[in-house]
């Protein structure tokens, strides 16, 4: 029969990466084993998995394992695996192209550039997959058939733009990748990957805890024997013996002093995808009535798709060791989806569903006990002496932390406890709600906070000021969650939160408070009629007019009733919907110390038709607008007002 070879074009990614691997002067070359190692596990999980719904297509006496095989003479290193393997669209789709977003990404920044650096980063860190072979191999060839299929395809390539796929033979189901070895190079850090104790070293130092027997041939010499058995003193002879480099013991089965750091960090990268060493992890171990054991992961940088709604996640779920869910949402609120990692349960059933989990109370037992414990974790973290790599965890998921106030209110304390906020106190330090409640001021009664768009806005905003001339602390919430966080998190350790761009502010004693309030009651009384008349002219935007008690420098601002929403929040809903929201009425208020309100009040004794001063109200709203960082109804009907102002006091 003739052979049928096709060529294809690698996909221009795909072509770019090769490059990069083949001219890579990346020393740790070494990394190709891990590669292709952890892609032949992946599809042993695959296939071990589908013998739960298909079991007719399990064979007897099968393991499941992972074969290096080396010829010395050809100078071939083969990966073979009897996992799930690929049928001829999924080997042009998956060896063809780039999958990975993050791939992609890395790879766009080096577009035109030699960066020999960023080129390491890509290789080094985030592993580039089964492409990691041409740094060694100058040939690859994969054989492949897919489980439960007849016909077997066979691919290769030495990595220069195409590639060759025909139909083949392979007895079972499975993948072996042909690596065809470079000469070993030790100037250029190329070893000898033909070398079984190399590989075993290799083995050992990234691959220890894969699941799936690693085998390979070893020679060895033994003592000889003479024909009674006995030794032979001095003489040896070869033989060659099948052994498993891997101890497979799973992390998540040993004690917190077994784990060494080198291997919790290859772990990682393998379960998660990601180049960058995680934070800190969380070893679990529960036994009882219920029993699993879990190993968690806070990675140090957000994904990016952290805040994008349709994004995959959760922790991989196994029953027994057998992997059964790469992605298990049901064992994490969703606040904590970015923690990665394990969990291996003894009780749950094997053929286990989606469905079937969501009601599954033994799953729920499990998340609240994760949930709690990655709580405390955290707050251990928090309250370190050397809070540093807490700040680094908040900076990344701090967002989404506040979204467990929402999300869920039996931990709603514990979340509270975590919160950290910029404040008026210090410009270069986070605030807790704790430290903030441990330094109010003696009558101090409510946790004050005001809403913005950036700390920039938020600190000059008129209603602070009375907070500033009293020192009292102000919580500046300028994240966008924040708005949303309030209106669930309404006190802290019996104390209101309060913000100061809403309802009345007194500051101060009891007795000085008593004394302001009947000044500016009486004082509001006296000048009313000038604030019905500033009232009537801006009806269309403003519901109240009254006196400040907020106020020192400003001559004016705007605030809303308790249950008002922010001008902040108004600003954000209109930015995420394309239909506007009406906006809310709010409450002006004028600061009687300030000269504008003195000389405007005479202006208006003098005559009380006088027709600017509803011009001067209009500017005043104006304003207060652009203080809190609002836009202006009318700012060309603003400008000119402003402009006949000048002329009028230039031409005085
Ligand atoms: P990654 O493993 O990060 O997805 P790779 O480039 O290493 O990227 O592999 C691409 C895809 O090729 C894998 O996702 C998998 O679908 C498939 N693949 C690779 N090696 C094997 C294998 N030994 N058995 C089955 N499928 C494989």
């Amino acid at each position: 029969m003739e052979q049928h070879i096709e060529t294809h074009r690698f996909q221009a990614e795909t072509q770019q990466l090769l490059h990069l691997m083949i001219h890579s002067l990346y020393t740790n070359k070494e990394i190709f084993l891990r590669e292709l190692i952890s892609n032949a596990s992946d599809a042993l999980d695959k296939l071990r998995f589908e013998y739960l719904t298909h079991p007719e297509l399990k064979k007897d006496n099968e393991t499941l394992e992972i074969r290096l095989e080396v010829d010395k003479e050809r100078r071939t290193l083969t990966i073979h695996d009897n996992g799930i393997g690929m049928n001829k669209q999924e080997v042009i789709k998956n060896i063809g192209t780039i999958a990975h977003s993050g791939t992609k990404e890395m790879l766009s920044n080096l577009k035109g550039s030699d960066n020999q650096e960023l080129s390491n980063t890509l290789i080094g860190q985030f592993g580039v997959g089964f492409y990691s072979s041409f740094m060694v191999a100058d040939r690859v060839t994969l054989l492949t058939r897919r489980a439960g299929e007849e016909e077997a395809t066979r691919w290769e390539s030495t990595g220069d733009g195409t590639y060759q796929i025909s139909e083949a033979i392979r007895p079972t189901h499975g993948t072996s990748v042909t690596l065809h070895l470079k000469e070993a190079d030790p100037e250029n850090k190329l070893d000898d990957y033909a070398d079984t104790w190399q590989l075993k070293r290799i083995v050992k130092r990234y691959s220890d805890f894969v699941s799936f027997p690693i085998r390979c041939k070893e020679e060895r010499d033994i003592p000889k024997r003479d024909d009674e058995g006995n030794e032979v003193d001095d003489e040896y002879e070869t033989t060659v013996e099948e052994v498993t480099f891997n101890s497979m013991k799973p992390l998540w089965t040993r004690r917190e002093s077994e784990l060494q750091k080198d291997e919790l960090s290859e772990f990682y990268k393998h379960i998660a995808h990601d180049w960058r060493p995680a934070l800190t992890h969380l070893l679990l171990k529960v036994e009882g009535s219920l029993e699993y054991q879990a190993l968690l992961f806070l990675p140090s940088e957000p994904p990016q798709d952290l805040y994008y709604y349709g994004a995959e996640r959760g922790l991989q779920l196994y029953v027994r060791r057998v992997l059964i869910m790469e992605r298990c949402q049901e064992l994490l609120p969703s606040y904590l989806r970015f923690v990665r990692g394990v969990v291996d349960s003894a009780d749950l059933p094997l053929n286990v569903s989606r469905e079937l989990l969501q009601q599954d109370r033994h799953i729920t037992q499990i998340r609240k006990y994760l949930t709690r414990k990655l709580l405390d974790k955290l707050k251990e973290m928090k309250e370190a002496e050397d809070n540093a790599e807490y700040l680094k965890f908040w900076k990344a998921f701090g967002r989404a932390i506040k979204e467990g106030l929402a999300e869920d209110f039996e931990h709603r304390d514990r979340i509270a406890d975590l919160l950290l906020f910029q404040s008026s106190a210090d410009p270069e330090k986070l605030v807790s709600l704790r430290e903030y409640t441990e330094r109010m001021k003696d009558g101090q009664e409510a946790i004050y906070y005001l809403t913005g768009e950036s700390r920039e806005v938020v600190e000059h905003s008129p209603h602070l000021e009375a907070f500033k001339a009293k020192g009292v602390e102000v919580l500046y919430l300028i994240d966008a969650i924040d708005e949303i966080m309030v209106q669930h998190l309404t006190e802290y350790k019996d104390k209101k939160l309060q913000s100061v761009g809403k309802g009345e502010i007194d500051l101060g004693t009891d007795e000085e408070k008593e004394k302001a309030e009947k000044e500016r009651k009486e004082k509001q009384k006296e000048v009313a009629p000038l604030l019905d008349k500033i009232k009537d002219k801006l009806s269309k935007h403003i519901k109240e007019v009254r006196l400040s008690s907020r106020l020192t420098n400003s001559p004016v601002c705007l605030v809303g009733n308790e249950h008002d929403h922010s001008a902040n929040f108004e600003r954000l809903l209109n930015q995420s919907q394309s239909r506007k929201l009406p906006k809310q009425k709010r409450i002006m208020e004028l600061n009687p110390q300030h000269p504008i309100f003195l000389q405007l009040e005479k202006r208006y004794q003098a005559n009380t038709e006088d027709p600017s001063v509803g011009d001067y109200a209009e500017i005043l709203l104006g304003y207060a607008l652009l203080a809190e960082g609002s836009e202006l109804h009318d700012p060309h009907r603003f400008n000119q007002l402003v402009a006949s102002m000048m002329e009028r006091s230039l031409s005085a």
